[in-house]
């Protein structure tokens, strides 16, 4: 049986991928090759081109952005096999996803899963159209790793609630449409008196403040609520279902820092091939240094074996139900290889990898020491490296009683 039917799912898949070849030949503008997606970028949106525009509604229009997500709320509504043959096809093409950004990567598929049925139709298509930025109102000056400790307040106010109190370390806030933010609504339950809430980010009461970074960027903020009005429907789940939904969103977002996801592709060029432009060679074309070749090798395998673990181990969970406490062994892991291929590659470049600005260095060089500075933040943004310890002993070995 098994053997019959192999025939016509190598067929479709075959029909497929020339769809897609046609679909990538017909709308992938050849001038944004190896661009990235500037919706997601964490330098804030730069101006859309007309070409990048082309590209982004072309992929929003088939839902492609968000490959798996049903159809009747703009997704793609792909197989996983399907998505996987676009994903390689965009690869070859050099094409890359320009729909993306906290939407897709956290609020999507949380709000898929405990939305109500006028939440996802109102908010899940311009996500997939690229139409709209989301912020992640979470942590708070006295709340980080001990999340639960937020004191930001909504208050019931009959037919809606008033928002007062402070986040901080907000991603994209200047630029955001909207905020997926954790309240307390009941100041007697630590747990329980969270809430998930939408709040516009154009209200009146909500200010922004920009701080900037080690690396001169200033991709974050400090959010203040003052009197701000958010109506009864914006409140997801329950009210006091808060923390269940924050932590599940959770989730979503250390598969995606994990790097066993998309970012997977941003890596890009392997480090062997740089490191041939920047040291010299063997007539074999071999990297001369030993200890660096050493390194590079080294790194690569570890690399790759991470990459195959976690993508076994989203489809193992994704069998399951979904992400799952499984993320924080992937966050944990990915964001530390993505720091050290940071710093091998400042190695790599020797003085070429220490420039800050001017002419005598390449935007890629620039952006080298840019990114291996912002890469500092990977290890405590989404849960600190010591937290997801601390998940993983309690929650994946057992080791300690579950709180
Ligand atoms: C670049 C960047 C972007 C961010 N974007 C957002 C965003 O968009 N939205 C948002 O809400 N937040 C965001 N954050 C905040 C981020 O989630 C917090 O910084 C993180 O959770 C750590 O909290 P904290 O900074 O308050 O540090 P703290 O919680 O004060 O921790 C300080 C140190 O103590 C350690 N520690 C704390 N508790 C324990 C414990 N129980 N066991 C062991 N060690 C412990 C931590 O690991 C850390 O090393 C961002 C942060 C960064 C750096």
């Amino acid at each position: 049986m098994a053997t019959q039917l192999e025939p016509d799912i190598h067929a479709d898949e075959d029909a497929f991928r020339s769809e897609v070849q046609q679909f990538l030949a017909q709308n992938f503008p050849e001038d944004l090759k190896g661009k990235s997606n500037a919706l997601a970028s964490v330098e804030g949106p730069t101006e859309e081109s007309d070409a990048q525009k082309q590209w982004r509604e072309a992929m929003g229009e088939r839902g492609w952005g968000t490959p798996t997500w049903p159809k009747e709320y703009g997704g793609g509504g792909l197989t996983k096999s399907q998505a996987r043959i676009l994903d390689e096809e965009m690869a070859k093409a050099g094409a890359y996803n320009p729909i993306g950004g906290m939407g897709v990567m956290m609020f999507g598929p949380t709000l898929l899963e405990y939305g109500s049925e006028e939440q996802k139709r109102e908010h899940l298509p311009p996500i997939c159209k690229g139409e709209i930025r989301w912020c992640q109102g979470y942590s708070e000056p006295n709340a980080g790793s001990d999340l639960a400790n937020l004191q930001t307040f909504a208050e019931d106010k009959g037919d809606h609630y008033l928002v007062n109190g402070q986040k901080t370390w907000t991603s994209g806030g200047q630029w955001a449409d909207k905020c997926f933010a954790i309240v307390r609504t009941d100041k007697s339950d630590k747990h329980k008196g969270i809430s998930f809430m939408l709040i516009d980010m154009d209200s009146p009461g909500v200010e922004v403040r920009p701080i900037t970074m080690i690396s001169g960027t200033s991709p974050f903020c400090e959010t203040f609520f003052t009197d701000v009005k958010v109506p009864k429907d914006n409140l997801v789940g329950d009210e006091g279902q808060g923390w269940t939904i924050g932590k599940r969103l959770l989730q979503h977002e250390r598969t995606n820092l994990s790097g066993g996801g998309s970012l997977a592709r941003l890596m890009g060029q392997s480090l062997g091939d740089i490191a041939k432009k920047y040291r010299s060679t063997t007539d074999d074309g071999e990297l001369s240094d030993a200890v660096l070749r050493d390194k590079i090798a080294d790194f690569e395998i570890r690399w790759n074996s991470f990459l195959l673990t976690a993508r076994r181990a989203v489809e193992e969970s994704k069998a399951q139900g979904g992400v799952s406490e499984i993320s924080s062994v992937l966050k944990k892991l990915g964001t530390k290889l993505g720091q050290e291929r940071a710093e091998l590659l400042i190695e790599i470049r020797g003085l070429q990898g220490l420039g800050w600005e001017g002419e005598g260095f390449t935007e890629g060089e620039l952006d080298a020491v840019r990114g291996w500075l912002f890469g500092k933040a990977t290890t405590i943004y989404g849960g600190s490296t010591e937290i997801q310890n601390n998940i993983i002993a309690k929650r994946v070995l057992g080791m300690l009683d579950h709180q």
